[in-house]
């Protein structure tokens, strides 16, 4: 049972820190922080999500009537920044980031009641299933139907990229409802599904480092009842951008460059890299675009703590910060040539480095969230203004 709430927002915000950081770091276990994996399964991190989850703490922006801290977004930079500066791993956040903020704007109070309570205890674990093969970028040409019988859909199609699927029992689907629609964006609907219907087949998809955190999930004349349908029919795509729109800030916080600056420095450090000049000048570039993107994260960070709405120049943020992820794990494979392999730490003084999937890691972001031309794409046209 979650502890009662207060007002968190009145509260100063160095105390609000100091709170959470406090707490944090007593209760997130020792095993769990800076952990390889950025997406670790539930049973993993259960001990974290369970902690927060007990501490009424595991939904910084959700209202504290549904069980949230209703921070405000001044606070929720805080809880991210601490949450990161103490490398608590990340928890399977699709109910908390996706599916209750959906919910919240747009659900039935009966759907809010039954789903956000289990969201909070973690017995529903979600996944977003949004992607398909052929359309990732291009997400409007989703083909899966869910097709109206009776008081149930039927729904027939797959998913792709689906992260953490095979660990959820729920997924937040996007259907095309009505076919004939004028346009694409028309026509597509959100159903809530669980994943143990028959006819639902989840197949992980390995990665390059051998772990599975993404599916491919496969709907064969699978039956819903009408009331897994979120908001109204074939409005489903207003829906779906909305609730991911806020996020798109925190897909430019600093936290992963920081971290593999810091550990490009200790591997430098123990190869003696720093005794080559040329290595030395792209150092202090790197440490420099570092500062610039915590000053650019700093800025849109301070628009939204005035309460104001963030433009399309945040894209920016997404394009430096992970374009600047990438070259930082780069410069790692230069220094340590073939000794680079997966899943092997190399030691560099005291700690070890995973040189390898750190770079991998460093290709994820430039595509997810809406991939980096879409990013280039959006700039050119809505900052700009450079012709269609
Ligand atoms: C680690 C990871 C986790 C993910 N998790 C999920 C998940 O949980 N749920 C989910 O639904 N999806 C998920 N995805 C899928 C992700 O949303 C898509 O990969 C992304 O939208 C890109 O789509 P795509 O892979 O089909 O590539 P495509 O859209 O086919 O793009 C291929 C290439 O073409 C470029 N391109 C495409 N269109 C344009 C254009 N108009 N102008 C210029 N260049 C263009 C792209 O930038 C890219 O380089 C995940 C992806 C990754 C990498």
């Amino acid at each position: 049972m979650a502890e009662a709430q207060q007002d968190w927002n009145a509260m100063p915000d160095e105390d609000f820190r100091q709170i959470f950081r406090t707490w944090a770091d007593a209760n997130c276990p020792a095993e769990l922080r800076f952990m390889r994996k950025q997406r670790p399964l539930y049973e993993e991190v259960k001990v974290w999500y369970q902690a927060l989850a007990d501490k009424g703490w595991l939904s910084p922006l959700w209202p504290q009537e549904y069980g949230g801290m209703g921070l405000n977004p001044a606070k929720h930079m805080i809880y991210v920044e601490e949450w990161a500066r103490l490398g608590c791993p990340r928890i399977p956040d699709h109910g908390i980031g996706l599916t209750g903020p959906l919910l919240l704007h747009y659900g039935s109070e009966e759907q809010k009641q039954f789903f956000l309570p289990k969201i909070l205890s973690g017995e529903h674990i979600w996944c977003q299933g949004y992607s398909e093969p052929g359309s990732g970028s291009d997400l409007a040409s989703m083909r899966t139907t869910a097709v109206r019988d009776g008081d149930d859909y039927i729904i027939n199609g797959q998913k792709i990229w689906t992260t953490l699927a095979h660990c959820a029992n729920w997924i937040l689907l996007l259907v095309r409802t009505d076919k004939e629609a004028a346009k694409p964006q028309q026509g597509i609907s959100v159903l809530l599904a669980p994943l143990d219907l028959p006819g639902v087949t989840v197949r992980p998809i390995p990665n390059l480092r051998e772990e599975a955190d993404f599916c491919e999930v496969f709907f064969d004349n699978v039956r819903v009842p009408v009331s897994a349908l979120v908001g109204e029919e074939n409005k489903g795509w207003t829906l779906a951008k909305t609730v991911l729109s806020h996020e798109r800030i925190f897909l430019g916080a600093p936290t992963r460059p920081e971290y593999a600056l810091a550990r490009l420095q200790a591997l430098a450090e123990a190869r003696g890299a720093f005794s080559d000049p040329a290595f030395v000048s792209r150092f202090a570039k790197l440490r420099l675009d570092v500062y610039d993107l915590g000053s650019a994260f700093e800025r849109f960070a301070r628009v939204l703590r005035q309460g104001g709405e963030l433009g399309a120049d945040v894209s920016v943020l997404k394009l430096f910060n992970t374009e600047l992820y990438q070259r930082i794990t780069e410069e790692m494979l230069e220094i340590l040539g073939e000794e680079a392999r997966f899943n092997d730490d190399i030691e560099a003084g005291d700690i070890g480095i995973d040189a390898m999937n750190l770079y991998l890691d460093s290709r994820a972001p430039a595509i997810f969230g809406g991939s980096n031309e879409i990013q280039r794409n959006i700039l050119a046209k809505a900052v700009l203004r450079l012709p269609g």
